[in-house]
């Protein structure tokens, strides 16, 4: 037996709140956490904040139910990406129903499941539970998982969970494994001069692009070392440039060059490899820039290094889809990369699963269907079958 699911409409209230906030990565996010902490305040028995060094931007840890170990922790972020407005046939930060659909930045990631979330926590605070139920909520997932390792952090302070379900949209499909994510940003620095006379200048750009040719050489080894079973499509780890930014001039040797880059690995080993290349790669640009200017450089920074959601064969979080759903169910992998990778290494059996479809997020009129949220809803409305016996 299910708690009583919310009507639709309530859900649908709650979900036009939340998107309401323009909670972009990157900007705070405290005006949002303090308008869901004013709405599960009288259903908790524990909320815990954690924040950035600013203090603008919160993590929420939120607990139903007695302060013991073994509950659930329902898991998403509170930001989004960002918008640009005029390719968005309705106002972004608006919930708009057209027919069976909300549109809105965040409907799918992945407000629709923290509104989801928020529309059950009444009716599970009501029953007698002898298990707690989390809600866990980071900031700047979108931006470098900048909230989650402080959240992670503080989790000592609580009891701790027996699982995880991380709501990032997965179109209702279980997910036991994703890869990793690691991203960084790397700086050439070379010295200008005119064009005319390159030999007595050092190109950032030029030498920003063999370091770039470099990492794109690496493609061919890396689908050579993809696991024989890996579960993965693309089976192996991938590269990919997606910002490269330098120079003043066209009659300019240019002194700066940047580029925002990433990899997702399918193992650990593979970063491994693909720093250890690069640093080789990196030498020998180097020397040959220092010949001309003792000061060039080439620094890189770490945006984030999150590791995958490693596959597992058997696990609490699956027992618990199990339950929810009634039965056996297929268990996916996906391209993305989520929190619940975090949260396996932090010790928390983790799935993804969540309403929506992953390819509307991150683009102009996302959306999320209204029956995606009714039938999530209903799932996890069974989850007072696992935390009251
Ligand atoms: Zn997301």
């Amino acid at each position: 037996m299910a708690v009583e699911t919310p009507p639709i409409e309530e859900l649908l209230g709650i979900l036009d709140d939340l998107v309401a906030f323009d909670s972009v990565a990157l900007t705070p996010n405290v005006d949002l956490v303090d308008h869901i902490v004013a709405y599960l305040r009288p259903h908790c028995t524990d909320i815990a904040l954690t924040h950035d060094e600013t203090g603008t931007k919160a993590n929420l840890f939120a607990t139903i139910g007695p302060a013991v170990d073994g509950g659930v922790m329902l898991a998403g972020h509170s930001d989004v990406v960002p918008v640009d407005a005029d390719d968005w046939a309705t106002p972004p930060f608006t919930a708009t129903r057209v027919s069976d659909r909300v549109y809105g930045r965040g409907t799918a990631d992945m407000k629709g499941f923290v509104a989801c979330v928020l529309a059950l926590v009444p009716r599970l605070a009501s029953l007698d539970l002898v298990r707690p139920v989390h809600v866990a909520l980071t900031f700047d997932e979108e931006d470098g998982f900048h909230g989650a390792p402080i959240l992670i952090d503080s989790l000592g302070d609580h009891p701790r969970p027996s699982a995880a379900i991380v709501g990032e949209p997965t179109g209702l499909q279980v997910v036991g494994a994703h890869k990793g994510c690691y991203e960084y940003t790397t700086s050439v620095t070379g010295m200008n001069g005119h064009s005319s006379r390159p030999t007595e200048a050092v190109s950032a750009v030029h030498h920003a692009t063999r370091w770039i040719g470099g990492l794109l050489d690496l493609g061919a080894e890396l689908a050579g070392r993809a696991p024989a079973d890996s579960r993965f499509e693309p089976p192996h780890t991938t590269t990919n440039v997606g910002v490269v930014g330098g120079g003043l001039a066209r009659c300019t040797v240019a002194a700066d060059c940047s580029f925002d880059w990433e990899m997702r690995p399918v193992q650990g080993t593979d970063a491994g490899f693909v720093k250890e290349r690069m640093a080789a790669v990196e030498a020998e640009l180097l020397a040959e820039m220092r010949i001309v200017h003792p000061g060039a450089s080439i620094e890189t920074e770490v945006v984030c290094e999150i590791d995958g959601l490693e596959w597992v064969e058997a696990s609490p979080a699956l027992d618990l889809m199990r339950t929810l759903l009634g039965g056996e169910t297929d268990v996916g992998v996906v391209a993305y990369g989520t929190e619940a990778g975090l949260y396996q290494s932090a010790g928390i059996p983790s799935v993804v699963w969540g309403p929506g479809d992953i390819a509307v997020a991150h683009r102009p009129d996302e959306f999320v269907e209204v029956a995606d949220l009714e039938a999530c809803v209903a799932v996890l409305a069974r989850l007072d079958e696992v935390l009251t016996a």
